[in-house]
């Protein structure tokens, strides 16, 4: 799967100085493209921006919208599958649709879920 081995690559981009934690993303969309992100850490960890979030953001700084979204890699090399933080999926809820492909993988194991998964009853604008 092309967007695995390109979330892949990104992880090596991963800026992780103080977890040591590499992770990957890619999205890609409908037509064809790629948006990669890696996480980047900072020393105030609270500005740390994790890899998915890099890529999705990429995606929509490019135009891109849910409905041209096909799917979403995040990887990494850890024991026990990456899966997305809470603020992810929040992000995530909002940017991508209910049922978008979302897939997870450490090289040895592979899932594929949705954020209607990852994240029942989410809040968002129809909340509002
Ligand atoms: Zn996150």
């Amino acid at each position: 799967m092309k967007v695995l081995d390109k979330a892949f690559e990104a992880m090596q981009n991963a800026y992780a100085p103080y977890s040591k934690y590499k992770v990957g993303s890619c999205v890609e969309t409908k037509d064809g493209k790629f948006f990669i992100g890696a996480n980047v850490e900072n020393a105030s960890y609270g500005l740390t921006n994790c890899a998915e979030r890099n890529a999705i953001f990429a995606a929509y700084s490019n135009g891109y919208r849910k409905n041209q979204i096909k799917c979403i890699a995040i990887v990494s090399r850890g024991e026990k599958l990456v899966t997305p933080c809470g603020a992810c999926r929040q992000v995530l809820s909002e940017l991508l649709e209910r049922d978008t492909e979302i897939i997870l993988s450490n090289g040895k194991d592979t899932i594929i879920t949705n954020i209607e998964d990852l994240m029942p009853l989410a809040f968002g604008a129809d909340n509002l």
